[in-house]
């Protein structure tokens, strides 16, 4: 994928790796993966800035640093089955695809209709085939493809949702935001085989997660 950019997604790679972000893989997807394909037409310009863009209704393609955090603690590996809850224009679930790889799988949920045709023309524009958009409450999680290895919530919520942790695999690690609308604490939840371990991977902000288990 070698385009005008490229400079640009370099420039962000040393960025996020000055903000302490040290997972190769993950750095590696963000240098590959053309950002500027999952913003807004006009916002392309700013695609490689680290910061969120608007995609539609108040709906934002989140900041590349906490991407970047989030991938780093899901510590994705090659042919794992992954759950994102958000999937807004389709730039983690993309990432998420690419550090799973061919033998991997991405199911990705959304619930604004208009953010599911952006996104599936986004992924198909790449012509990527491990990930399949589903329009749906993912505040639910999503039953039918579960167990799955990793869960990702790229939205707010005021707990993770129970549904989400009982899809998981022994073993599995959910990484969501949690807390009240206006800032949330970063949680890395790992399966144990009796109980959850939870690790707080420090403050952000979300748009709120809708739904049965959301705002
Ligand atoms: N993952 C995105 C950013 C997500 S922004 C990225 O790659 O940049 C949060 C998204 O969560 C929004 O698109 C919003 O519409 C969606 N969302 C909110 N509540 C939801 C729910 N209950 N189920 C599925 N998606 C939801």
């Amino acid at each position: 994928m070698d385009d005008k950019f490229k400079a640009k997604r370099e420039e962000l790679a040393k960025a996020l790796i000055m903000q302490g972000i040290s997972d190769k893989n993950v750095l590696d997807a963000i240098r590959k993966i053309p950002r500027h394909l999952f913003v807004n037409p006009g916002d392309e310009g700013s695609a490689y800035f680290n910061i969120p863009l608007e995609i539609a209704k108040g709906q934002t393609i989140s900041q590349p640093y906490t991407i970047a955090v989030m991938l780093q603690a899901l510590e994705l590996k090659k042919g794992e089955k992954v759950l994102e809850i958000g999937t807004c224009s389709g730039y983690n679930a993309v990432l998420i695809s690419e550090l799973v790889g061919k033998d991997g799988f991405v199911y990705t949920t959304e619930i604004v209709p208009e953010l599911i045709n952006i996104s599936k023309s986004n992924i198909a524009k790449l012509g990527i085939k491990n990930i399949e958009v589903i329009e749906t409450d993912g505040s639910q999680g999503w039953e039918k493809n579960s167990p799955y290895d990793k869960i990702i919530i790229t939205a707010a919520c005021p707990e993770i949702p129970k549904p989400v942790i009982g899809q998981l695999k022994p073993g599995g690690i959910v990484v969501a935001p949690v807390g009240p609308v206006f800032g949330q604490k970063m949680v890395k939840l790992t399966k144990l085989k009796k109980g959850l371990k939870e690790e707080n991977l420090g403050e952000f902000m979300f748009v709120p997660l809708k739904g049965k288990y959301g705002y």
